[in-house]
């Protein structure tokens, strides 16, 4: 039997869900020659050093060889490609060219929890995107006696206890993670070759300006790209996908320590040109070890200023409603709508010739994309006191009209996140801002 018929009959007999067999399937495995013997599950795979067999439930559980697989190999590998016909798997409904691993993902992640609901997924799979297109179709569970709806699978509900057999699948694979995103590669355990050469020149050309924080984050940046080069092709690179294993780990671990700023409110960095591989400079000892301070003690007290904020702004706004459907406000706030800004207008209302008119969704936000616009803003309100009517402040808070100062605590909630982010390692970098665009 050749490996991908091998492979495809053990998928439709539900063996990706025998963590053992997963893991004997992608890689080499060393057991008794006998130990089969003792558990001769269906498809169990046999390695021998002869060639990859397999116990074959349609021949009373004898072994049958696995014929093109390489017993100097794993019977099969994540990354091998694969074409899949229509109906080969439950939920393929067009021919695929995919791989091994995408095809054992789909048994596992997508077919197990949702049948035929959710076409086959390929490449790169984004688990928040997956997430966001299940609550598309997320529907209440039928209560038992309830006549099911009939749909076409592809448009049917998807029902929680799917969702949650989906979120336990998502966890199961994350036992593979070995077998498919090794973190320790030769190269994931040593800084890019030739970095210092790189690192002395870019300080070199910019020796005079070195307590500047944009100067440092400019050079960071040619850093990481320089290991984001080098990394490429590594299987280590499958590992590292955060922005932060190359911004804040690899970076300080391997490249350059960075800039410091202390403990004070001054913009001025101290730059620690090591990198903590490279050993303690220590000559910046004071600076470093304010970095512990600022680390621990300070954005410690740092987060509690947040706390702080909003339980201010929770008192300071809790008498404020909607009291009113429309205050007539014919001023608003001006706005360019852009790809950053369309998606915070459904909900809200533009101010046109003789009133209003709302924007009900984001393809109603899409006309007005390039285009600036007079948007009614809780910052125009006519109402008296602390009272604000339904179009000003849009129509999500308006659905809780006594609720608003949970909103208001919201500015607090970011204080809060801020500072509590940066206790977990930062990245220094530059970035435009258009503030008419960040004031809606
Ligand atoms: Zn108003």
């Amino acid at each position: 039997m050749t490996k991908r018929e091998f492979f495809l009959k053990a998928m439709q007999a539900d063996e990706y869900r025998r963590r053992a067999w997963v893991i004997s399937a992608f890689s080499l495995i060393r057991e008794g020659m006998e130990a089969w013997k003792n558990d001769a599950y269906p498809y169990r795979i046999v390695q021998t050093p002869s060639g990859h067999f397999f116990v074959d439930p349609e021949k009373g559980n004898a072994l049958t060889l696995i014929e093109d697989a390489d017993p100097k190999e794993p019977p099969l590998k994540i990354k091998d490609h694969i074409e899949l016909k229509v109906g080969e798997t439950p939920n393929a409904y067009e021919d695929v060219k995919t791989t091994y691993g995408n095809v054992l993902f789909n048994f596992t992640a997508i077919i197990w929890p949702f049948g035929k609901k959710v076409p086959f997924v390929t490449g790169r799979v984004d688990a928040g995107k997956l997430e966001a297109y299940v609550i598309k179709r997320l529907a209440d569970e039928p209560k038992s006696g309830d006549p099911v709806p009939e749909a076409e699978a592809q448009v049917a509900p998807i029902y929680v206890s799917e969702y949650l057999k989906f979120c336990d699948a998502m966890f199961y694979l994350a036992g593979f993670t070995q077998l498919c995103v090794p973190a320790v590669t030769r190269k994931t355990m040593q800084a890019p070759p030739g970095l210092l050469a790189l690192r002395k020149k870019l300080l070199e050309e910019n020796k005079d300006r070195l307590n500047d924080p944009a100067v440092i984050a400019g050079i960071m940046k040619k850093l990481i790209e320089f290991d984001k080069e080098y990394l490429k092709d590594d299987e280590g690179a499958n590992f590292l996908i955060t922005k932060k294993s190359y911004d804040v780990v690899r970076s300080k671990l391997f490249l350059m320590h960075g800039a410091e700023s202390g403990l004070g409110d001054g913009v001025e960095v101290d730059l620690i040109q090591n990198s903590l591989s490279e050993g303690w400079d220590i000559n910046k000892f004071p600076a470093m070890n304010n970095s512990l301070r600022a680390g621990s003690f300070n954005r410690g007290a740092e987060t509690m200023l947040g706390g702080e904020a909003v339980k201010w702004l929770l008192r300071a706004s809790s008498n404020m409603t909607v009291t009113q459907e429309d205050c007539g406000a014919r001023l608003g706030l001006e706005i360019h709508v852009d790809n950053d800004s369309v998606h915070k207008l459904p909900g809200f209302s533009v101010v046109t010739q003789d009133g209003h008119e709302k924007i009900p969704d984001l393809e109603a936000a899409g006309q007005y994309m390039g285009k600036k616009i007079l948007l009614r803003s809780s910052m125009f309100c006519k109402l008296e006191k602390t009272d604000y009517c339904a179009v000003c402040v849009g129509e999500k808070l308006a659905l809780s009209p006594t609720a608003l100062s949970a909103a208001i605590a919201e500015y607090g909630n970011i204080f809060l996140l801020l500072f509590m982010k940066k206790m977990h390692g930062s990245a220094l970098q530059v970035a435009r801002m258009n503030y008419k665009t960040a004031l809606i």
